[in-house]
Order: C-alpha cells, then sequence, then structure tokens
C-alpha cells in the first residue's frame, strides 16, 4: 500500500474541487466571503493528517544499538490524532509501546515517531494497534512487544451514538507477552501504573 501511494502525493487541488462541491451540496455558498478559502484549508489539513501515507514510519526503526539489556522498555501516554477512515473524523488519545529488546535497543524517540507516522493515515484503532506493534516486532527483533491505545473517537461523541467520554482501548500483544502470562501481566502494568 505504501508503495503504491508513496508515489502519489496529495492532490490538493482535487481536495479544493471536493470541498466546495461539498459546500454546495449541504446548501452554502462557497463563494460567500467566509467560506473562500475554507477549501484551500480543509485541503492543507487533509495534507497534514494523511502525510503518513507517503512516508514509511518503520523507517526510524532501521537504526538500532547492540545492547545487553533484556528488561521490558515502556514508552508510555505518546499522544497522537488520526483519522477514523469510516467517518473522516478524528479520532485522539494515547498509545502505550513496551518491548523486550533481544540484542538491541532503538531510540527512544523513535517509537513515538513510528506511533506518530502511523497515525497520519486513514484508520481504524484497531488495525493501528497491530501495524505499530507488527512494525516494532519486525525490524527490531524484539521477543516481546506490547502495544496499547485508548483514544475517543469523535465519529461516537459529536454524531451518531453521541456518547462524549467513552473511550476505546485495544492492545496487539506479540512474541512472550502473548505466550507468557506472567510476562503478559508484567508489561501491562507497567503500561498501567
Ligand atoms: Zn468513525
Amino acid at each position: 500500500m505504501n508503495d503504491k501511494n508513496s508515489s502519489r502525493p496529495v492532490d490538493l487541488e482535487a481536495i479544493k474541487q471536493a470541498v466546495r462541491t461539498i459546500l454546495v451540496a449541504v446548501g452554502e455558498d462557497p463563494d460567500r466571503s467566509g467560506l473562500l478559502e475554507t477549501p484551500r484549508r480543509v485541503a492543507d489539513m487533509y495534507a497534514e493528517m494523511f502525510s503518513g501515507l507517503h512516508i514509511q514510519p518503520e523507517r526510524h526503526l532501521e537504526v538500532t544499538f547492540p545492547e545487553s539489556y533484556d528488561e521490558i522498555v515502556v514508552v508510555r501516554d505518546i499522544t497522537f490524532t488520526s483519522m477514523c477512515e469510516h467517518h473522516l473524523l478524528p479520532f485522539s488519545g494515547t498509545a502505550h509501546v513496551a518491548y523486550l529488546p533481544n540484542g538491541c535497543v532503538t531510540g527512544l524517540s523513535k517509537l513515538a515517531r513510528v506511533v506518530e507516522e502511523v497515525s497520519r493515515r486513514p484508520q481504524v484503532q484497531e488495525r493501528m494497534t497491530q501495524t505499530i506493534a507488527d512494525m516494532i516486532e519486525k525490524h527490531l527483533n524484539s521477543s516481546g512487544v506490547a502495544v496499547v491505545i485508548q483514544a475517543e473517537h469523535s465519529c461516537m461523541s459529536i454524531r451518531g451514538v453521541r456518547k462524549p467520554g467513552s473511550e476505546t482501548i485495544t492492545s496487539a500483544l506479540r512474541g512472550v507477552f502473548k505466550k507468557n502470562a506472567a510476562s503478559r501481566a508484567e508489561v501491562l502494568s507497567l503500561i498501567k501504573s
């Protein structure tokens, strides 16, 4: 998916036209002064929100450092905002990323960068969680990976069922954190503590 998309940058003009069409369709006058710049602003916003389609987040994990440390590494409370692919409305929250090094470690900020870039795509929270876990497992060759994401979806809070404050929690466990109950309990307690 990435390879195909990376050769096709965001078409700002097409978005501007589409936003104009939507404004007309909802009964607005896209030529009134308050709306004149709206198509351009929305196009710029989408280019930013979907910038993760045009990069490979896993590139941040390519540089690793040999290290004998073999206990759990956790980076908690990585804030993000993504776009629900069903409604194109934002969902925001925090991601907690943990891994068990297997001979090498990565820079801690790289884990946050992976979360940030994976979030900048049309997403569902479930797939986002799995994508991050798979990238870390593969590129760090980790013995275990745990990713927990908690987020509020505006498509649930401002429309539809209209339940502001409800939180969706997803987790993806790999390796020893999936197989071993004690390891899983340890990593989840570190994430929650
Ligand atoms: Zn949605």
